[in-house]
């Protein structure tokens, strides 16, 4: 039976019912979308954005649109993420990009370089200045389409046996440190090892390592590192505001109609903002329980701060001078870093300073 007949026989009514209008099947298609995330179950603010994603799309679409989320590990591990995004093996995956920084030290300002953006700031930098133009420009030969789909906020310093009191106690330090941060604790002497989450409490028990970072007291205290490295340095200077990315093949992604594409991303800007809020509201309850378990909270010295952003610039410079994409990227970033701290300074900074020496 022809189309016309089908109308001739049914009526549009009929037509539409059957759901034979291409507009609106092109519009309101079925589809099931497997996500991958970098991360474990267990740290459940990070994991539970991908979660988060996935719902509201499945929402927005009345159904329509299904994405199952897999931990690291169940379809592709943590490291391969890139290139089965690329492939296609599976749609999209959620991921810290500066994982990555081994292809190239690029991935690493679209996440956290030491000393570089807050959370606000990256937010800034992404969705109003040319953060997102510049990271979807780059993504482009991995055939990724990317946004921003949560941050931790400033993380912690991590655990520490011994207390850091010089720089010069770096020297030999073995330190489990996540992502391109390893390459300034090197500059600095130190020996940075690369430990999955579930073995850091014992290596860190048995002494194989020397202190270990995760993210912050509500992960940290999960693990129990208290217990073992009681020294819990801060601030951890190499992530003051790590974002996360949604990552989508892009070939998937424009098979999207523009309807399924807007809801794509609202939903990453809801998870963006909603992982964010989890951590600023769980955090402080947690770090009151790690100090009442004795965890011994001790700033990094000022000293070593400097010494560790003075390694930090030098290694930026270098890169500039070798890797043209960090180049044009990182022109961008420093200098809307400049900017936003010029501007912070004076608002936000003051006024978070009066509050919180405030009796409150
Ligand atoms: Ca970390």
């Amino acid at each position: 039976m022809d189309r016309r007949s089908v109308i001739k026989n049914t009526g549009l009514a009929g037509v539409l019912a059957a759901g034979a209008a291409p507009a609106l099947v092109q519009a309101q298609a079925n589809l099931r979308w497997r996500l991958t995330s970098g991360f474990p179950k267990a740290l459940d603010t990070i994991y539970g954005a991908a979660e988060t994603f996935s719902k509201k799309v499945k929402e927005l679409t009345g159904g329509k649109f299904e994405i199952s989320v897999h931990a690291a590990g169940e379809l592709v591990p943590m490291p391969g993420i890139v290139d089965a995004v690329k492939n296609g093996t599976v749609e999209m995956a959620h991921t810290a990009p500066y994982y990555y920084f081994g292809k190239d030290e690029t991935f690493a300002l679209g996440c956290a370089i030491p000393f570089g953006l807050n959370s606000r700031q990256m937010s800034a930098w992404m969705y109003d200045g040319n953060g997102l133009k510049l990271m979807r420009e780059f993504y482009k030969q991995y055939d990724i389409m990317s946004f921003p789909m949560g941050n931790t906020g400033a993380q912690m310093g991590g655990w520490f046996r011994k207390e850091i009191k010089t720089v010069n106690d770096y020297k030999g330090l073995k330190f489990r440190v996540g992502g391109f941060a390893g390459k300034v604790i090197e500059r600095l002497g130190g020996v940075p090892q690369n430990i999955p989450g579930g073995e850091i409490y014992q290596a860190l028990e048995k002494g194989t390592i020397d202190a270990a970072e995760w993210v912050g007291p509500y992960d940290d205290q999960k693990l129990g590192f208290f217990k073992v490295a009681p020294f819990y340095h801060y601030p951890g200077w190499w992530e003051g505001g790590p974002q996360l990315d949604l990552y989508i093949n892009q070939k998937a992604y424009d098979s999207l109609s523009s309807e399924y594409k807007a809801i794509v991303e609202c939903a990453a800007a809801y998870a963006h903002t909603e992982m964010q809020a989890k951590y600023d509201a769980r955090n402080p309850g947690a770090l009151k329980q790690l100090v009442a378990n004795k965890a011994k909270l001790v700033a990094f010295p000022k000293p070593v701060m400097d010494a560790a952003f003075k390694e930090s610039m030098a290694l930026y410079s270098e890169l500039s001078a070798k890797n043209p994409s960090w180049k044009k990227v990182y022109e961008d970033y420093s200098k809307f870093r400049a900017d936003s701290n010029l501007w912070f300074r004076f608002t936000e900074a003051r006024f978070d300073s009066f509050m919180q020496g405030a009796k409150l």
